[in-house]
C-alpha cells in the first residue's frame, strides 16, 4: 500500500513539475512516534505517524489489529494527507495503531492498553496539533478512553482532541453512515456527469461492514441503481432480482440476515470481484484488486470505499481497459469530513442534528468531486490521479 500511494505521489508530482527533493521530503513523514507498551506482562509494538501538517493539525485513526507495522501506519498516514487535501479541509494527515489483537484482551487491558497509548503520546497530540479518530478494531469508547487520558495527563480539558467520541460524549450526528453515504454522493456526483443516473445499472458490493451496509441502504432512494450481487469474509451472495437491504428483522444486519439472500446463488468470497455487474464498490480491506484476480472484474465502474483496495499493477491494468476508478481519497472521504464536523463543533462548544451535519457533509463533499472530476477531464488524466495532482497543489503550492 504504502508503494502503491508514493508511486501514484511520484507520478503526480512529476507531471506537476514538482522538484524531485520536494516530492522525497513529502513523502517523508514530519514525525514517527514507535514506541512499546505493555500491559499483562506482555509487550505490543504501536505506532503514530504524523506525515504533513501544512494545511492543519494532524487527522487520522487508531487501529488495533495484529498485522499493524510502521509501513501500514505510514501508508495510511500519507493518504490521510492526500485525502484531508483532496477534498479541502484545513487538515492534515497521520495515523496510528498497536499491534494487537484486541479480542484476546479483556475490557479492562483494552482500557489499559488504550489510555497508555493516549498518555505516551500526550505531549504530541490534541486538538491543535493531531486529532487521532477510530479505525479497524477500535471505537467510541476506545476514544473516549484516550480523551479522558490525555486531559489527566495534560492537566487541561481539550474536546476537540479525538473524534469518533460516542453521542452523549462530544460526538457527532451522522458519523457511523458517513462513509457509506459518501460513497453514495460520489457515485451519483460521477453518474450524473455522465448523464447516467436515470440509467438501469447493477451493483455489486464487497464489504458489507460499517461503510457497505451504509453504502447499500442510502442507494435505495435510487431504485434504478440495483444491488445485485454481496460479499463478506466468508461468502459472496448474488442475486439478479436486487437485494434491498431493508428487508431484515435484524438492526446491525449481516448479508446471511437480510430476506433477500435467503434464495440467492452462494459462492466463495472471492467471486465478488468477477461479479457480473455494471458497477463494482469495494468495501472490504486494502488491496483487494491485485495482479491475479484483475483479469476477472467485469465491471466498467468501480468506487474505492476502502483504503487503496486496488494495487498499482492492478491499477494499470484497469485504467488500460478504460475501467473508471472513482477514488478513495474522495469516494470514502465522508468519514473524515463528518470527523472534521465533530471538530468543529467541539471547538465552538456546539451540537448540530444530523440533517444540517449531512448537508455540511455534502457541501464539502459534492464540489471536491465535481473539481476532481472537471480537472481529469480537462488534463486527460485518471480521477485518482487528478485527486492527488489536486491534493498536491494545496499542500505543496502550485
Ligand atoms: P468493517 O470491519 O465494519 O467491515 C468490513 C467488511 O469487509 C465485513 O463485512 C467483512 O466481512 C468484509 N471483508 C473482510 N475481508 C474480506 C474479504 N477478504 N472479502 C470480502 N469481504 C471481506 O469495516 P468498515 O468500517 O466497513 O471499513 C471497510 C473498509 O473501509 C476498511 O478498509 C476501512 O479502512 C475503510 N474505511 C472505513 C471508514 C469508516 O468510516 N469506517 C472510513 C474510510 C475508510
Amino acid at each position: 500500500m504504502l508503494q502503491t500511494a508514493q508511486a501514484t505521489i511520484r507520478e503526480a508530482a512529476t507531471k506537476l513539475g514538482y522538484n524531485p527533493k520536494v516530492v522525497e521530503a513529502f513523502l517523508e513523514a514530519e514525525a514517527e512516534h514507535v514506541f512499546e507498551i505493555e500491559v499483562s506482562g506482555t509487550t505490543y509494538p504501536a505506532y503514530r505517524v504524523q506525515h504533513n501538517s501544512r494545511l492543519g493539525p494532524y487527522k487520522g485513526g487508531i487501529r488495533f489489529h495484529p498485522n499493524v507495522n510502521l509501513d501500514e501506519v505510514r501508508a495510511l498516514a500519507t493518504l490521510m494527507s492526500l485525502k484531508t487535501a483532496a477534498v479541502g479541509l484545513p487538515l492534515g494527515g497521520g495515523k496510528g495503531g498497536i499491534a494487537v489483537d484486541p479480542h484476546s484482551l479483556s475490557d479492562a487491558e483494552v482500557e489499559e492498553l488504550s489510555r497508555r497509548f493516549a498518555r505516551h503520546l500526550a505531549p504530541h497530540i490534541g486538538s491543535k496539533k493531531d486529532i487521532p479518530a477510530p479505525d479497524v478494531n477500535t471505537n467510541g469508547q476506545i476514544m473516549n478512553w484516550m480523551a479522558d487520558e490525555l486531559e489527566k495527563t495534560t492537566g487541561k480539558k481539550d474536546p476537540g482532541s479525538f473524534t469518533g467520541k460516542p453521542l452523549g460524549k462530544g460526538g457527532s450526528l451522522g458519523r457511523e453512515a458517513a462513509t457509506g453515504r459518501g460513497g453514495v454522493i460520489t457515485l451519483v456526483e460521477y453518474l450524473k456527469e455522465e448523464n447516467m443516473l436515470d440509467k438501469e445499472l447493477t451493483i455489486a458490493l464487497q464489504g458489507f461492514g460499517n461503510v457497505g451496509y451504509f453504502f447499500a441502504e442510502l442507494l435505495r432512494p435510487y431504485p434504478n441503481l440495483k444491488l445485485v450481487a454481496v460479499a463478506n469474509s466468508k461468502h459472496t451472495w448474488l442475486r439478479k432480482d436486487g437485494i434491498d437491504v431493508s428487508k431484515t428483522a435484524a438492526t446491525n444486519p449481516r448479508p446471511e440476515d437480510l430476506d433477500d439472500l435467503k434464495d440467492a446463488k452462494v459462492l466463495p468470497s472471492g467471486a465478488i470481484i468477477g461479479a457480473k455487474a455494471d458497477i463494482l464498490v469495494l468495501a472490504a480491506l486494502e488491496n483487494a484488486v491485485y495482479e491475479a484476480n484483475v483479469g476477472a472484474v467485469k465491471t466498467a465502474v468501480i468506487i474505492e470505499l476502502a483504503n487503496g483496495p486496488i494495487t498499482k499493477k492492478a491499477e494499470q491494468v484497469l485504467l488500460k481497459k478504460k475501467v473508471v476508478i472513482l477514488p478513495d481519497v474522495i469516494a470514502n472521504a465522508g468519514g473524515v469530513i463528518v470527523s472534521y464536523l465533530e471538530w468543529q463543533q467541539n471547538l465552538k462548544n456546539e451540537h448540530w442534528d444530523e440533517d444540517e451535519v449531512n448537508i455540511k457533509l455534502a457541501d464539502i463533499l459534492v464540489p471536491a468531486a465535481q473539481a476532481t472530476m472537471a480537472y481529469a477531464k480537462e488534463q486527460g488524466v485518471s480521477f485518482k490521479q487528478a485527486a492527488f495532482e489536486l491534493a498536491l497543489k494545496r499542500i505543496l503550492g502550485s
